[in-house]
């Protein structure tokens, strides 16, 4: 294969004479044996539940002068952490929000919704309890935000893992949105698969401080690896503005321990050498799936990103003539994303395409193939799909398109991200 530099990537994308694959046309690509050393760059991404983001919001609350200093404050009702900077005298506040926070007035909305509402331009009602005792009433909205800005502490996991529940019972969790049926009832799981940035580059070889990305969106920076984050098990922290971000990439969702967020990111891969370009040719069926047990994430075996994402990925269906209006509608109940009404059938702006109505409905009105896990030749059927692989998808073409068109250069790290 040629030999490239980010500088001589940066004069091909200048010139239009790049040549860029998505990781999934590339991943066919090489399905089909096609030739592959010609493509100079390839789209990662990943989509799917990232608990470790949170919000940096800063906006006008009142005038100057109403009030010395704020000891708490709620957005849309979920509670923010007012400062580090104290800012209040001036009238403007200074808040942290959690992506795992949780509404004390609806427990089926968190920071994860608020942030979608955020991005969507949404007006957001704000409370300031005052170290005075005085509570402070008002709305903002993203356009008022003279900085808003999403973080990310524990991102873009190099995939991650299968759930079972071996015991018998039902064991909530963030794993799954009722409970996880045991034992060996079904399983949910996490990753893209080959789509995965950290899969794509394993040794961050490309990947590295300062790499600019698209995080919901918008354009975002890795900052570096995140909490939690192991040479075997890595992940990445970065960020990048609301504004420019999608809602379509970030949102709430609802577990059966509580509201989560998920997060979309798309990497660009130079294909510099022939070991990226080895690491970039993996397809789902090289690919591990670990499961493990719910109860004490004890390792249980291995099954294959292939048995789960090579199938049919996208759009989980409703059969109308199937549905026999039930007075409480089980999937309207369980939907993590509350994109399902029985009288509308699917929003399919709000879906995730987790699949979770497929067996939540008892008469077969949500079809969807999630397919299987195989531990030990016991074949246990997937119920929940915790990562979007299609607008994870979706992204990836959106960041090919912005190189394609000169609008997206690539940076050239200012650090090298060790992993240990
Ligand atoms: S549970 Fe199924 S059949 Fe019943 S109302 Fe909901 S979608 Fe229709
Ligand atoms: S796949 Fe079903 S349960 Fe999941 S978000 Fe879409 S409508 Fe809701």
């Amino acid at each position: 294969m040629p030999l490239r530099s980010i500088e001589g990537i940066n004069a091909k994308i200048t010139a239009g004479e790049i040549t860029v694959c998505t990781a999934s046309e590339f991943c066919n690509m090489v399905r089909a044996h096609e030739e592959v050393a010609e493509v100079d760059v390839v789209t990662s991404g990943t989509k799917g539940i990232m608990s470790g983001t949170y919000a940096t919001l800063s906006f006008r609350a009142t005038a100057p002068n109403v009030f010395e200093t704020a000891q708490m404050a709620w957005l849309n009702d979920v509670p923010a952490f007012v400062g580090p900077c104290p800012n209040e005298r001036l009238g403007l506040l200074d808040l942290m929000v959690y992506g795992t926070a949780v509404s004390r007035s609806d427990t089926k909305y968190g920071g994860g919704h608020l942030f979608r509402d955020i991005v969507k331009g949404n007006d957001i009602d704000f409370e300031v309890l005052t170290t005075m005792g005085q509570l402070i009433k008002g709305q903002t909205n993203l356009q008022d935000m003279q900085f808003a800005r999403l973080s990310a502490t524990r991102n873009v996991f190099k995939n991650y893992n299968a759930f079972v529940n071996p015991n018998d019972g039902c064991v909530k969790s963030i794993f799954s949105v009722t409970c996880l049926e045991g034992p060996y009832k079904e399983a949910t799981f996490s990753g893209c698969g080959e789509l995965n940035p950290l899969e794509k580059d394993p040794q961050l070889e490309t990947i590295g401080v300062g790499t600019k990305a698209l995080l919901n969106g918008a354009i975002g920076f890795v900052t570096g690896t995140g909490t939690r984050s192991s040479a075997q098990k890595p992940n990445l922290s970065g960020y990048a503005p609301l504004k420019g971000m999608n809602p379509r990439y970030v949102g709430g969702f609802n577990t059966s321990a509580g509201p989560d967020v998920f997060c979309s990111w798309a990497i660009p891969i130079p294909i510099l050498n022939t070991s990226i370009l080895e690491s970039v040719s993996r397809t789902d069926d090289r690919i591990p799936l670990p499961i493990v047990d719910v109860n004490g994430r004890t390792p249980l075996g291995y099954a294959r990103y292939s048995d789960v994402w090579q199938r049919e990925y996208g759009r989980i269906r409703f059969s109308n003539n199937e549905c026999v209006s039930c007075e409480e509608c089980q999937v309207a109940e369980n939907c993590p994303t509350a994109a399902f009404t029985p009288n509308k059938g699917i929003d399919h702006k709000e879906c995730v395409r987790c699949g979770a109505c497929v067996s939540s409905c008892p008469h077969g009105a949500l079809k969807g193939d999630l397919g299987a896990i195989d531990l030990n030749g016991l074949q246990i059927p997937v119920t929940l799909r915790q990562s979007d692989r299609s607008n994870a998808d979706k992204l990836t073409r959106e960041l090919k398109k912005r190189i394609e068109q000169g609008e997206f250069l690539l940076s050239t790290p200012v650090q090298r991200i060790k992993l240990q």
